[in-house]
Parts: structure tokens; sequence; C-alpha cells
């Protein structure tokens, strides 16, 4: 098995890293692309030896991620089986702190090992610095997601990972929403990047696929015996389909960011809508229906273009009411609606969207 291809990560933008890293070696005959490997297992006497254990097409995944975020990276079946995996380093006990307005399957999986007395589990306003720092002082695990799901609350990261590795706590930051492109916690500081690559770094729809990156190579070791031993590995075709969307991601975030930002502008001036919240970077917008849930539920069944589906970060443009779901956090606006815009014309975004908003003001 050769190594993947990575030409001089450190020096270039990281749109070139993101169309050249994880190749294999430019060499007469070598396709341009990654091939995808189906092996569960190969000959015996070499560093893999098992598919649970490694695949060629998970490495060029790993090799490209880990050369945007700047650390190695892991691909797990999932962006939850990665979380799954982080939660299970805490010991028995051990304190985790975590936003309030996390991950809706984070704050789950958080909330079942509390129950079960494997863990404590302290929930934070991550905007309210003062509070999360104290927070910290006894915690073995920091979780950050910043921008939140679904509040768009931004975190002060280097702050919140001072306090946490003055306590000896890791720090996870969860990047899915703010993608490697426009966000590197690792060079913030913290111990661990977790990805649902599933969103935007796939960014079409089609694959579920997960992934931590860190630079400390004795925590790399410790998650990379997890994967082997809990078995929550990539399925080889998801890999490949999440590399082949990560060499568009600048230009599709570029495009969907743009977007986001001119929408955000039209929605602040439309009567229907009582509130845009946008921390002003990426392709996610949540707003607050002045009608309420009612209103926020006639938005999404009234549009043609727009696609009322749960999930986010794909080409096309999708949104739904958050509160639908039984169990979203209380603090969650009742008529708030998470849109998740895409890679369309904005116009035509605009004229679907504004023809339903204009139907709930008559
Ligand atoms: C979707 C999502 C996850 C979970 O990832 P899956 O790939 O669906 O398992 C974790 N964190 C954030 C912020 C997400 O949006």
């Amino acid at each position: 098995m050769s190594e993947p291809h990575s030409p001089a990560a450190r020096a270039l933008r990281p749109g070139t890293v993101a169309v050249t890293a994880g190749r294999p070696p430019h060499e007469a005959d070598n396709p341009l692309n990654a091939p995808i490997t189906m092996a569960s297992t190969y000959v015996a006497g070499g560093a893999t030896e098992y598919g649970r254990y490694g695949n060629p097409t998970w490495a060029a995944f790993e090799e490209a991620l880990g050369a945007l975020e700047g650390g190695r990276a892991l691909a797990f079946s999932s962006g939850l089986a990665a979380v799954s995996t982080l939660l299970d380093l805490v010991g028995s006990g051990q304190k985790v702190v975590a936003p309030r307005h996390a991950y809706l399957g984070s704050i789950h999986q958080m909330a079942d090992l509390e129950a079960r007395g494997r863990i404590t589990a302290e929930l934070v306003d991550v905007t309210d610095t003062e509070s999360v720092v104290k927070a910290c002082a006894d915690a073995a695990l920091v979780w950050i997601e910043s921008p939140t799901n679904p509040a768009l609350e931004v975190a002060d990261i280097p702050a919140i990972v001072a306090a946490a590795h003055e306590a000896g706590a890791y720090v996870v930051v969860d990047n899915t929403f703010a993608t490697p492109l426009l966000q590197q916690p690792l060079s913030l500081d913290a111990d661990v990047v977790l990805h649902s690559a599933t969103k935007f770094i796939s960014g079409h729809s089609d694959v579920l696929l997960g992934a931590v990156v860190t630079q400390d190579d004795e925590l790399y070791d410790v998650l990379k015996k997890r994967r082997d031993t809990i078995g929550a590995t990539p399925g080889t075709l998801e890999a490949w389909l999440a590399l082949r969307g990560l060499r568009t991601l600048h230009v599709r975030l570029e495009r969907a960011q743009a977007n986001a930002q001119e929408l955000v502008r039209r929605l602040q001036e439309h009567g229907a809508v009582g509130e845009v919240r946008y921390p002003g970077f990426g392709a996610i917008i949540s707003i607050v229906l002045a009608g309420g849930a009612i209103a926020a539920d006639l938005l999404t069944h009234k549009t043609t273009l727009w696609v009322h589906a749960t999930s986010l970060g794909s080409v096309e443009s999708t949104f739904e009411r958050r509160r639908r779901w039984k169990s979203e956090p209380a603090t969650i606006p009742d008529g708030l609606v998470r849109m998740s815009v895409g890679i369309e014309d904005v116009d035509d975004l605009w004229d679907d969207l504004a023809a339903a908003l204009d139907d709930l003001t008559t």
C-alpha cells in the first residue's frame, strides 16, 4: 500500500489542499483519484492485516481532511460514531461540560451516559464565557460546538480552551458548521476536532460519515485503537464520496455563504420574520417567524425550491422547524426555522422564499 500523495500541504492555500491532498503519487499510470478499495482482509505480514483496521480509501480521505484541519484524521461510520468514541474516553464518574444547544444527538448521548451513572454532564450557555470557564474547573472533557445548532451561538474558543487545559481537561470542538475553511480549532489549541462529514464535507445529501482530527499522536493512537475495537468504521464508498465532496468544499462553501449573506439582508426586511440569527459566516441561517410555530410550519410546506428536510450542508437548500422534534430544547423558539443555504441562484431561492413569506403576512 503506497502512502497517499500530499504535495507540500504546509505551503498551499486551503482551496488547493482540498483539491490535491490525499491523491495517489504522480507516477506513470497511477490513477489521479484514490480507488475504491473493497477489501475485508489483506495478505498477512503488512501494517493493516484486516479491513476493520484500515483501508486505502479511508486513508486518502483522512489525509485530505487532516491536511485541511492541520492534524491527523480518523474517519468513522457517522458523526455520532465519532462522538461516542470520544465520550468513551471519559473516565467513570468524570465530568463533561457541553453547550446546552449542541447537536441534539451529542446531548442525547451525554444524557444517556449520565442516566446510567457513567459520567456527569454540565450543560452551559456557550456565549456566557465566564460561566463556561467556571464549569471547566473540575471537568475531564470540555465539548465545544461553535456555531451551535440551531441557535447559531458563537463560543470564545481560545478562552474556553485555556480554562479547560488549566483544569487538565481535553477539549473537543465540533467543527461541522464552520468546516476547516472557516475555523481551525487545532490552531486555537483544541485537542480534537470532530466532523459530521455527512454535512458540508460530503455536501450532496448522499453520505453518512464522521471524522476526528488531532495533532496529539498519543490521542490519535488511543482513538484509532477505539475505532479498531468498537468497529465504528466507515464504508469504503462513503469515504470515497466524502473525499470527492471535499474536493469542491471551498467552491461550494463560497457560493453557499454568499447566498446566505444575501438572504440574511433580505430576510431582515421581511415583516413575517421576527428575528434573523446568523453568525456572520457560513451557510446556515436560523429565522424566528413572527407568527410562531404555525407560521413556521406553513412556510416549510409552501415552498417549491426549498426542501422541507432535516440535515444540512448540501448543494440544495433545505429547511425545517426545529421544534417539530419533540426533544429539541424548549430554549429554542417554537417558531425557529433552521435554513441550510445551498448553491442555487440566490434570486430563485429568494423568490421561492419571499412568495411563501408574503402569503403569511396577507
Ligand atoms: C449531524 C451532526 C452531527 C452528527 O453526525 P451524523 O453524521 O449525523 O452522525 C454532529 N454534530 C453536528 C453539529 C451535526 O450537525
